[in-house]
């Protein structure tokens, strides 16, 4: 039975090798950080992980983990409207909308999850969605699942977005959804314009903070506190996976009604597990922690333009970044791999991204910097990327 299928995907799997695009996993043996140890026996800097604020090793948070371990047990072996709502969610659940000045929070098992069942029970078929159309897979498959109508608008453009909105008024309730930060560039949403156009022709507005929250705005919180906003907004996504703490876990938070709908209709909410209750405790120190001092956003922020500053100086050209995403543009496919490749031999972990990820001659390495780094770390960086950019011909 399996062999015509077998034929089949070994194909695909050859033609996606063939055009260059087979993703191979680098296997880390060490925590992440920002030295890491892979199963080469390699030490490498890392500059493409998701752990802006470095807490994917802090110790409280592992302290915090351990202790909550002993407390709550390993898991929850339910969902949450089951028996899976434990003390530890309720209290991360208020604190997460503490942050952020929002009414309510709800907890999911990745921000995947709460972008796929955040549009669905909210929206119908008399709906309509405007999406910006560089935003996360997630929020691709979550207005997928949704019947309202799609409308969608080039990055950032607010030309773009008015001509939609206008088209959209036909509709009974409107939402407008971006990324806070867009991954590809590190370029922050317009909120400002966004929520003045939304006023303007009666919409709602949603943001992911996944990339931002924790990185953008003075104490990182997001977007809405970059452009002063908190509140104004009516739903925020955001993810636990990435600068608070690097574990996993998703929420929603906004407006009190929106969120209980979403504890009653959310599917991702209703049909998967709660996170462990480990998870929640870790959680819990992390939003502590950024509640009392914003000594590692103030660290991230500033390696973040020293290490602008250095690239820009030896002549790299480099994207103009709100975000602690760096966007280093060769244009050239092929460079960018190559780029890439010479740098892990030089002890530097990054990604080279190219079409379809980017646009066709976009091509670039990204590099994601992060609290954990150490301006040695940045100084070796730049060395590094230095030598490969005078052999591969790339430097102004
Ligand atoms: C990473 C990311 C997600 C997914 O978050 P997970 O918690 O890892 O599922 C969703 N949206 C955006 C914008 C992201 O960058």
């Amino acid at each position: 039975m399996y062999s015509n299928y077998q034929n089949f995907l070994q194909k695909e799997i050859a033609d996606i090798k063939e055009a260059g695009l087979y993703k191979n996993e680098r296997i880390i043996v060490s925590p992440q950080g920002a030295e890491i140890k892979v199963n080469t026996g390699q030490t490498v800097l890392n500059f493409c992980a998701n752990n802006y604020l470095g807490l994917a090793n802090n110790p409280e948070l592992i302290k915090a983990a351990k202790e909550a371990l002993d407390t709550h047990g390993y898991g929850m072996a339910s969902v949450r409207f089951i028996c899976g709502t434990g003390d530890l969610h309720k209290q991360l659940e208020a604190k997460i909308a503490e942050f952020f000045g929002t009414e309510d929070t709800i907890l999911y098992a990745a921000c995947f999850d709460a972008n796929g069942g955040v549009f669905e029970p909210l929206l119908n078929e008399q709906d309509a969605i405007i999406s910006d159309a560089l935003n996360h897979a997630s929020i691709i498959d979550g207005v997928r699942l949704c019947k309202a109508q799609r409308f969608r608008y080039a990055n950032a453009d607010m030309n773009d977005l008015e001509e939609q909105l206008k088209a959209a008024q036909k509709y009974r309730f409107r939402l407008v959804v971006t990324d806070g930060v867009f991954s590809m560039d590190g370029n922050v949403a317009p909120l400002p314009q966004i929520v003045e156009l939304a006023n303007k022709y009666d919409a709602m507005v949603m943001v992911d903070e996944s990339h931002s929250a924790g990185v953008v705005g003075r104490t990182g919180r997001g977007v809405t506190e970059q452009y002063n906003l908190r509140g104004k907004v009516e739903i925020l996504t955001g993810t636990f996976g990435k600068a608070f703490g690097g574990a996993i876990g998703g929420f929603t938070t906004g407006k009190k009604e929106i969120i209980e709908m979403l504890r009653q209709r959310s599917r991702p909410y209703l049909f998967s597990n709660s996170i462990p209750p480990l998870v929640a405790a870790a959680g819990l120190k992390m939003v502590e922690m950024m509640s009392t001092t914003t000594t590692l956003q103030d660290k991230l922020h500033h390696n973040t333009e020293y290490f602008m500053e250095k690239m820009k100086k030896v002549g790299f050209d480099i994207k103009p970044t709100q975000s602690a995403i760096c966007a280093v543009m060769l244009y050239d496919a092929k460079v960018s791999q190559d780029f890439a490749a010479r740098l892990q031999e030089e002890g530097i972990y990054v990604t080279g991204f190219y079409y379809p990820v980017v646009p066709k001659g976009q091509a670039r390495i990204r590099v994601q910097l992060s609290a954990a780094h150490e301006i040695e770390h940045l100084d070796k960086a730049v060395a590094a990327f230095t030598k490969v950019g005078k052999e591969l011909g790339v430097l102004k």
